[in-house]
């Protein structure tokens, strides 16, 4: 199976995407989790994408393309994987098509989550990772239960994204709106979009994105 949750930062993506990898064994292929990946080994490409990632806007499609490119052809994708940040542009979109047509492979669904910009702002800015699981937290919506201990790990240290503060999630949100939200008639006239109530709580959105995938 292969699927695309696509919403603006802050939709939960990266939050339903632990729970659909769990639950139907898709591999997780987030973008900016791969560029910052880049960014913090001091790559190439880490230098190129550092100044687009930190001023809230893209870094440019050739990059993105040849990361998916590269990746989708590792092993562990063979049974299906799930996209998160990517595409993000129309471009990207269609070189996606091509790679897929070339390996003879079939794009399943895109998901939608609609969140207003307000709610966005305020996920964005609460957010915060367990620094040594990655399991993703906020600040009021989804507290350790043990304040300041992570509920997987135990660990006491936590992490924020330096591009998580107001200035440049309005600056992300803005490029969202221009580049990315031109995928919903892309995907919607190629008769793969699904629109999920990204605004309802975890569980909930669990439950709709379950309704949509348990069908394929
Ligand atoms: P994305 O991957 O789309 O950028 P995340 O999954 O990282 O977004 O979610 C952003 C923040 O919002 C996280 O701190 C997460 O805990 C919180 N969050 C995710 N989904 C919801 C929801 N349905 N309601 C409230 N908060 C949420
Ligand atoms: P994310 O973790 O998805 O919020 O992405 C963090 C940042 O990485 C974005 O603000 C962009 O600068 C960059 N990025 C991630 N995915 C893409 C993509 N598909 N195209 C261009 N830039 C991307």
């Amino acid at each position: 199976m292969i699927v695309i949750l696509l919403g603006p930062p802050g939709a939960g993506k990266g939050t339903q995407a632990a729970r659909i990898m769990a639950r139907y064994g898709l591999v997780h292929l987030s973008t900016g989790e791969m560029l910052r990946a880049a960014v913090a080994a001091g790559t190439e490409v880490g230098r190129k994408a550092r100044k687009f990632m930190d001023a809230g806007k893209l870094v440019t499609d050739e990059i993105v393309i040849d990361i998916i490119a590269d990746r989708i052809e590792a092993d562990d994708c063979r049974n299906g994987f799930l996209l998160d940040g990517f595409p993000r542009t129309v471009g990207q979109a269609e070189a996606l098509d091509k790679l897929l047509k070339n390996k003879n492979l079939k794009l399943d669904v895109v998901i939608e989550m609609e969140v207003d910009d307000d709610s966005l702002v305020d996920r964005i800015t609460g957010r915060h990772t367990c620094a040594v699981c990655n399991q993703s937290y906020h600040d009021t919506h989804l507290k350790p239960q043990n304040a300041g201990v992570c509920d997987s790990c135990g660990s006491t240290n936590f992490n924020r994204r330096s591009d998580d503060n107001h200035e440049t999630v309005i600056s992300r949100l803005a490029t969202y709106h221009a580049q990315t939200a031109p995928l919903l008639p892309y995907y919607s006239k190629h008769g793969v979009l699904r629109t999920v109530n990204g605004m309802a709580d975890i569980d909930d959105v669990a439950v709709q994105i379950n309704d949509v995938l348990s069908v394929l």
